[in-house]
């Protein structure tokens, strides 16, 4: 029995959780040639089954580019029918042709639980502009939210005075998330009309500017992040940190650095190599890890808690990231933000853009300068090629340029 049969057999086989099977599949497609790519590939043009397609192609959700090999696969499933749900994981590469195509498929016969609706809730979340054409069509209430993501002005229009009509926090939140110059002001407008402060806060920072100034929320573009091998990518994941590290207030576990994003090699135009780190110990003994970086990119402070220069013999009592690897970065082909919140467990990593939160929440305060503070990246938990993320649900990272202070925070 060959490793290409075992795939096939693990997916089929009703004996093995759903969890195990995909760290299984993974774990063989990841030991394959070209990163298991081709051998994924040929899975999903010979398979007839339908679990098989979805755990291969869950696969190649974790890999960058391979931009023509997912769309030949794309193609393929759809002629096939009913594993054509399996070409929700592969949205992100597949040309706007293909995708426009997958939209009038199931526009022709629009059936909620169609195989076609899994890609449909995949289109819409990274290309909102292709499915709004057919909103009216779409009975899903999660595909429509998907839609708010750069919805025209009639939209968060009619929300804000349904808002006003019946008091319900959703709509007010739908408004934010439409994240248009119109959805702001929206949001503007009701500032005092608001009992909590905090509330106002998490609206306008979801919309897309910060409560204090007239910044954006998030550090431009937008792009995907995907964990691959140490030097794949000028982002570092993982590994020792060089110099200080912050320590846990209660258990003094040393923090470990999660990522360092290369200025030099991002859009942003960063004043130096920003990290973020978290704690390896499970005491939640403080809700943010909160340090100064120097130019060097050691840390020159922590803030709220101790820090201490481990011994190089020390070793961390866990692993935040499954060795040390990088995060190759890819542009989001959804520059406003997607709508939806966020399930964590998705490898879903993200730099630039908007927080996708799992539940709203305001942005910190720089402890240096004061100011709210843009989003710059989240990591999720889940699967890597290269084993499991050690932590819980996403961790955010937020990053004032001007104090080159960074705070990073979790959500579950
Ligand atoms: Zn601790
Ligand atoms: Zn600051």
């Amino acid at each position: 029995m060959t490793l290409e049969h075992n795939v096939s057999e693990i997916a089929m086989d009703s004996s093995i959780p759903d969890e195990e099977k995909r760290h299984r599949i993974i774990e063989i497609l990841s030991g394959l040639p070209e990163r298991g790519v081709p051998a994924a590939i040929g899975h999903l043009m010979e398979t007839r089954d339908g679990r098989v397609a979805e755990y291969v192609a869950r696969y190649l959700q974790l890999i960058p580019d391979a931009r023509e090999e997912k769309t030949r696969a794309a193609e393929h499933l759809r002629e096939s029918g009913d594993l054509i749900h399996a070409a929700a994981r592969l949205v992100p590469w597949l040309p706007e042709s293909l995708l426009g195509q997958l939209v009038s498929d199931y526009a022709d016969d629009p059936q909620p639980g169609s195989p076609l609706s899994n890609v449909l809730f995949s289109i819409a979340a990274y290309h909102p502009d292709l499915v709004r054409p057919i909103a009216d069509r779409i009975s899903s209430k999660l595909i429509r939210r998907s839609l708010l993501s750069g919805a025209p002005d009639e939209l968060a229009d009619a929300l804000l005075a349904r808002w006003h009509e019946g008091d319900e926090w959703n709509d007010l939140e739908a408004v934010a998330r439409i994240r248009t110059r119109r959805a702001i002001d929206a949001i503007h407008s009701v500032r005092d009309e608001l009992e909590d402060r905090l509330d106002w806060e998490t609206l306008i920072a979801l919309a897309g500017q910060l409560p204090d100034s007239d910044r954006s929320a998030g550090y431009h573009p937008s792009f995907m992040g995907f964990v691959t091998s140490a030097k794949v990518s000028p982002h570092t994941m993982g590994g020792a940190f060089p110099g200080p590290v912050p320590i846990c207030i209660d258990c003094h576990a040393p923090a470990e650095r999660v990522l360092t994003l290369s200025a030099d090699e991002l859009p942003m135009e960063l004043s130096c190599d920003p990290s973020f780190l978290w704690y390896s110990c499970k005491c939640y003994a403080l809700e943010t890890v909160t340090v100064k970086i120097q130019e060097d990119g050691r840390l020159e402070k922590t803030f709220y808690g101790p820090q201490e220069v481990l011994e190089s013999s020390a070793k961390p009592n866990h692993m935040l990231i499954p060795g040390l690897q990088s995060l190759t970065l890819e542009r989001h082909p959804n520059q406003t933000g997607e709508s939806l919140r966020a399930y964590a467990g998705w490898s879903r990593h993200q730099v630039g853009g908007l927080p996708s939160w799992i539940d709203p929440e305001p942005h910190p305060y720089c402890p240096e300068c004061r100011k709210a503070m843009p989003f710059l990246t989240s990591l999720d938990s889940g699967p890597t090629p290269f084993g499991a993320m050690g932590f819980d649900g996403k961790l955010f990272g937020f990053w004032c340029d001007h104090c080159r202070i960074s705070v990073t925070q979790q959500q579950e």
